[in-house]
């Protein structure tokens, strides 16, 4: 039995040590596996779609954007849930539509704006809970913590003088925060907020189109689409005034792009670039003119007008991927599900969207998808749904509440070429009957899967915001002159 016993012994011994091995071999890589990517997710405030090279415009406005594409996924029709920063960038970080998280526009000046509600959870919560080290990084007020979209964040930088600034004085407090070398993962969050109104592109960055900017200022240099609107100052009418106004606009995002470049060279400096995991999108576009019937549209934050919604979303996961491209109608508000889910983060109770790098939706039909956007005020209600062929837009406002409805046949614009749609589609007035219905079926069905949706997992529908019985926030001197300088609150 000793004899037998001792090489079996051996053999028990040399397979427990083999089986150590291995077990050490995949604690290591699991160690290895576990240690999740950084997450770095930049807003580009104000950026249509349509004025963006990445996804196809004719002028280079934005190269370090195209170079994060093309190891990516881009998607072409992506849309914001809400068509200004504040309730856009709610929706990013909760997952929610405007109707559900609640935060945005008060009733009146004494009251303007609604904060994020506390029982909301945001990803910059999900993230610290989950180890991250956080910080964001804003270059806007409209995102000052007072709004309540701070929440989550270890480390946020809201403090500026001005009304806006630009991406240097961005970078120069995010690399601080950098190269403190702060311990992995990073939860990073930017908002370059440079082609926000009024434009004044920086002088110092050389374009590769348009006149250099003159240091001095010009007659368009300041101008601002939404202040010129609400203030009652001159608005660009000929095409050489509004393709100037467009010039100073693209400049804009061109040195949005530029800052972007900057960071992504920043980091890669770190070696911390590749094992990030990136999004880049808009909070809401801008609209130069475009017309509703005889209304015509300047500036942003108004109703869900595709103008004003349709925004970049670009995704570079760990490492890079081949490039891919969705057409398909999506919303940002989907960001929080994806990067949890890529994270292998088991979404919390109530988080909503759909998962925008899974394979069976990138190489599904584009007819699946959909897109909705909404504004909810004291004004009244406007929602906006997208399909692939329609945009619906109903509109209720006014007391008693008077309803409009506007259906844009997307494809009556295609000879327009893809990235001209989103301001083609809106100076179509004319509706068909059976385009009127065809809309109203997509709204319903979308109504439909999105009540069902909540029910299963909340129990109940979300009110509308009542900005009367919502806890509504009085405005800090200081972040009301800002918010004025920007052309709001009047
Ligand atoms: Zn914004």
């Amino acid at each position: 039995m000793a004899i037998d016993m001792q090489p079996k012994s051996r053999r028990v011994l040399f397979r427990t040590r083999v089986g150590l091995g291995i077990v050490l071999i995949f604690a290591i890589i699991a160690t290895a596996c576990s240690k999740r990517p950084n997450v770095v997710l930049v807003t580009l405030d104000t950026t249509r779609a349509d004025h963006v090279s990445a996804l196809g415009y004719e002028r280079m406005t934005t190269p370090h954007l195209e170079r994060i594409a093309s190891e990516g996924v881009s998607f072409t029709r992506a849309y914001s849930a809400a068509s200004w920063t504040l309730p856009s960038h709610a929706s990013i970080f909760t997952s929610l539509l405007p109707s559900e998280h609640g935060c945005g526009l008060g009733p009146n000046a004494d009251s303007p704006i609604v904060p994020l509600r506390a029982d909301v959870l945001t990803l910059a919560e999900v993230l610290e809970a989950e180890g991250y080290r956080t910080a964001g990084f804003i270059g806007g007020p409209y995102l000052d913590s007072e709004f309540g979209v701070a929440r989550g964040f270890e480390i946020y930088d809201d403090d500026f003088s001005g009304s806006k600034r630009d991406g240097r004085e961005v970078n120069e407090k995010i690399f601080d925060w950098l190269d403190s070398r702060p311990e992995e993962p990073l939860f990073l969050f930017v908002n370059y907020f440079d082609a926000h109104g009024p434009f004044c592109p920086d002088p110092t960055i050389e374009y590769p189109f348009g006149p250099q900017p003159n240091p001095d200022g010009s007659s368009y240099d300041s101008f601002s689409p939404g202040n010129a609107q609400r203030t009652g100052q001159h608005l660009p009418s000929t095409p050489d005034e509004i393709a100037a106004i467009l010039t100073r606009y693209d400049q804009e995002i061109f040195a949005a792009d530029h800052w972007l470049g900057e960071l992504v060279a920043h980091l890669e400096g770190m070696e911390c670039w590749d094992s990030s995991f990136v999004v880049v999108t808009a909070d809401h576009g801008e609209s130069f003119g475009e017309r509703i019937g005889k209304t015509a549209l300047w500036g942003h934050g108004y109703w869900p007008f595709a103008s004003q919604c349709h925004v970049p979303l670009v995704f570079r996961p760990p490492g890079g991927m081949k490039e891919h491209r969705f057409e398909g109608p999506v919303s940002n508000a989907d960001v929080f599900l994806t990067l949890l889910l890529h994270l292998g983060i088991p979404p919390p109770h109530g988080i909503q969207g759909r998962n925008l790098m899974d394979s069976q939706l990138l190489d599904g039909p584009m007819e699946a998808t959909t897109a909705i956007a909404e504004e909810t005020s004291a004004r009244g209600r406007g929602i906006a749904v997208w399909s692939q062929k329609y945009q619906y837009l109903q509109i209720a406002e006014g007391e008693p509440a008077r309803t409009r409805e506007l259906l844009f046949d997307l494809r009556a614009s295609a000879s327009d070429g893809r990235h001209a749609r989103a301001r083609a589609i809106e100076k179509k007035s004319a509706m068909s009957e059976s385009l009127k219905a065809t809309g109203q079926a997509v709204l319903d069905r979308l109504r439909a899967r999105r009540e069902s949706m909540m029910r299963a997992r909340t129990g109940f529908i979300p009110p509308m915001t009542s900005p009367q019985s919502a806890g509504l926030t009085g405005l800090p001197p200081d972040v009301r002159k800002r918010l004025e300088a920007l052309g709001y609150l009047r």
